[in-house]
């Protein structure tokens, strides 16, 4: 979509960290890192939140769940945890409605998910 910058970020027309690419999915670190490792796992297809998904396009939910595994493999997280988190619509805080996943680690977290 044109004016979504995480599509720009896809497009490779604004820059970012990449960490993680493949066919339908791109990772890129977090410009306001929250943890040691905060990476954004986001479909290269415009879906605009989890709201927009259904039958057609969720596959993606699992190919962004086997590139959060890999993504924590490389950034030494694999047997020690991490937290995959989705915001969804204005409540929840999204503020890029290009749909993605927050992969977070490298300290403990805590308990508390607000
Ligand atoms: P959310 O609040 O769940 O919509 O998360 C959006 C995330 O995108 C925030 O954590 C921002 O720091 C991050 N973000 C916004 N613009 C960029 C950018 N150009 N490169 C990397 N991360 C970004």
């Amino acid at each position: 979509m044109a004016d979504c910058i995480f599509c720009k970020i896809i497009n490779k027309e604004i820059p970012s960290t990449i960490v993680y690419e493949d066919e339908t999915v791109m990772a890129f670190r977090d410009i306001k890192p929250v943890a040691p490792v905060h990476v954004l796992i986001v479909p290269k297809k415009h879906i605009p939140s989890v709201e927009a998904l259904d039958r057609d396009n969720a596959g993606v939910l699992a190919d962004i769940h086997l590139a959060a595994k890999k993504i924590a493999e490389k950034e030494g997280l694999s047997g020690k945890g991490f937290r995959l988190i989705n915001n969804c619509g204005k409540d929840a805080g999204q503020t890029v409605f290009h749909l993605h996943y927050h992969l977070i680690g490298g300290r403990e977290l805590g308990e508390k998910l607000i």
